[in-house]
Order: structure tokens, then C-alpha cells, then sequence
């Protein structure tokens, strides 16, 4: 994999500990052997504390399995609340399911993929990598958060997966040359970036011509609870008052993110210059339901009785549970 600098995507010089880039006087490290191209830190986490607890998870590595290591992961975590940590780790070990029909999805939306190299945005544990390695030749994933890539080597590991590239950076600056992926994806991480249109500007440059680039995101607007923090109503407020209503209902940080509507993610597509899409409204799969509670489990089997009919399904682009899109890459 050939990187760039992620700010002026000029050539670097490579040292065994580091990627640097003369034009801009900047050093990237590279840190348990993933290059760290970030520009900014994850917002949840400074950079030095997300290597330290990165350094944590390298230690029991070999003692414990990917689960267990995930486990532990929520244990040093402590300021997440036990129940919803344990719907984290859920959402983590459905991940090569979800990527695996994922791109099935995508094939049905829009054809066969040509070509052979796949990058992920937000890769976390790198469920969907495995899922990708078994269709494409060449996987990249990159995550902001240092700590999941421990965890993404680890399930690749298990897997018997060795020629897989992880990357650290910002979803906005991405190190790499132009044209250099045919599929991009993003699942569950536009809502979570700072600089939403300027992700999706990044995916489509990093893309050759006819690429595509998949995203999956909650609607901000979705009758169901808050995926990430559990709470109703939170997308109905105005966004100034969703982080101090969430901190008052459950005592949880809300303020690094921002779901958005059917709306709002059109306006994404259109100012990052994206003129081909296709935004859809999935079934929730079999294997995701156990992520739900009753009440929540009757909505979604509504939801799927009208999702199926096209007369009555316009409505659920505003209060439906999620949106996956796909645009293709025009140059
Ligand atoms: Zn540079």
C-alpha cells in the first residue's frame, strides 16, 4: 500500500518508526506497527491515552480470545455503562454478518463490483474486513480510534487473515492516492465524523472512476430509541439541546454525534459533488433483532410489513430506523 500525506497527498519518506512529509513539516508515527496518520485525535480520546490503552490490549493479545479481548476492552472502559458496553460487544460479534449481506446489498443496488480493492472507513473490529476479504484482493481499513485497530488485528488474526492493512487517521484526510479503491464503505461512521461532507468528498476522490461508496447511518429522525444512547425523541430536538437533554435523561456524553435525516444526508451527498446515488431503506436483518427489546422488535415488523410496498414506503424516509446509500465515484 503506497500512503500520501493525508493533508497535501504528497509523496513521504518512510523511517522504520515513522511516514513524514517534507511540504508540510509534519511527522505521522507509526505505533505497534499501524501507521497513525491522524490530524486530529478521536474526540472521545487523546492520542498519547487511546496508544496507552492500544499498549493494554497488546498485552493480553495472545492470552485471550477476540471476544474476551473486546471483554476487557469494556472492563478498562469503565465509564460506559455495563448494559450498554454488553450491546457494543453485540454489535461487534454480528459485524462479518452485517458486512457479508452488506455487500450483497450493494451488488443488488447497483451490479457487480469491477475490480479488486476495498477500503473501509471506521473500520472498529474489523468485522466487515473479513467479509470483504473473501471478495476483494486488496482490504484496508482505517479507524480514527487507535485502540480498535488492536482489536481489528486480532479478529483478522483469529480469522487466518494476514494481508490486511489497518491505518489510522481521520475519515476527512485520508492517506491515500487518488483512484485507489473500486468500493468504499462506511457503516455506522458518518454520524460520528466531524466534517460530514467532507468524508464522503474524501471516499469519492480516493475512489477510481465507477467506484462506489456504500454508507449505512441511523436516521435522526427515527421513531425508535437513540441507537448509541438509547433515549427517544433525542433527533426531534434541536441539536444544541440533544447533548444537555441526553447528559439529563441518562447521564451520558452525547456531544460527538450527529445523526441526520433523509434530508440533511441528501445535502451531504450534494455539497461533497456526489451527482449518482441511490439512498435505500434496508430490512434490519434476522441476526440484528436480538439488539432489540420487544416494544422496538413489533416497530421494526411494521416497519418491514410497509417497507415492502412502495406506495406507502415514503414516509419511512423520515421516520425509518436507518439509511444505507450507495454513490458511485464519477471523475
Ligand atoms: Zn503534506
Amino acid at each position: 500500500m503506497t500512503f500520501v500525506c493525508p493533508i497535501c497527498k504528497g509523496p513521504l519518506d518512510r523511517s522504520e518508526v515513522a511516514y513524514r512529509c517534507a511540504a508540510c513539516d509534519r511527522t505521522y508515527p507509526i505505533v505497534l506497527g499501524i501507521p497513525d496518520f491522524r490530524v486530529f485525535p478521536d474526540p472521545w480520546i487523546e492520542i498519547e491515552d487511546d496508544w496507552a490503552k492500544a499498549r493494554r490490549l497488546v498485552e493480553r493479545f495472545n492470552d485471550l480470545s477476540f471476544e474476551e479481548l473486546v471483554r476487557y476492552y469494556w472492563l478498562i472502559t469503565p465509564n460506559t455503562p455495563a448494559h450498554l458496553a454488553e450491546r457494543y460487544t453485540r454489535h461487534v460479534l454480528g459485524g462479518v454478518d452485517r458486512g457479508i449481506a452488506s455487500l450483497a446489498e450493494i451488488e443488488r443496488l447497483t451490479g457487480p463490483i469491477a475490480g479488486d480493492r476495498f477500503l473501509e472507513f471506521g473500520c472498529g473490529t474489523g468485522g466487515f474486513l473479513i467479509a470483504a476479504r473473501g471478495r476483494f484482493g486488496t482490504v484496508v481499513g482505517n479507524d480514527i480510534a487507535f485502540r480498535w485497530l488492536v482489536l481489528a488485528r486480532k479478529r483478522l488474526e483469529e480469522a487466518g487473515i494476514d494481508d490486511v492493512t489497518l491505518v489510522c487517521c481521520c475519515g476527512e484526510y485520508l492517506p491515500f492516492p487518488d483512484g485507489s479503491f473500486d468500493l468504499a464503505v462506511a457503516s455506522d461512521v458518518i454520524e460520528h465524523t466531524s466534517d460530514q461532507v467532507g468524508l464522503v468528498k474524501q471516499a469519492l476522490r480516493a475512489l477510481a472512476s465507477g467506484g462506489r461508496f456504500f454508507l449505512a447511518t441511523p436516521n435522526r429522525l427515527s421513531l425508535s430509541p437513540e441507537p448509541h444512547v438509547r433515549v427517544w425523541g433525542v433527533g426531534w430536538l434541536p441539536r444544541r439541546l440533544m447533548a444537555p437533554y441526553v447528559k439529563l435523561v441518562r447521564g451520558l456524553d452525547y456531544r460527538n454525534i450527529r445523526t441526520i435525516s433523509y434530508f440533511e444526508l441528501r445535502d451531504i451527498l450534494k455539497r461533497a459533488g456526489a451527482t449518482d446515488y441511490v439512498i435505500t431503506l434496508p430490512q434490519i436483518p434476522a441476526a440484528e433483532l436480538v439488539r432489540y427489546g420487544p416494544r422496538e422488535r413489533a416497530l421494526i415488523a411494521i416497519y418491514h410489513r410497509i417497507v415492502e410496498r412502495p406506495a406507502l414506503r415514503w414516509p419511512l424516509y423520515v421516520v425509518g430506523p436507518l439509511f444505507h446509500a450507495v454513490v458511485r465515484a464519477g471523475r
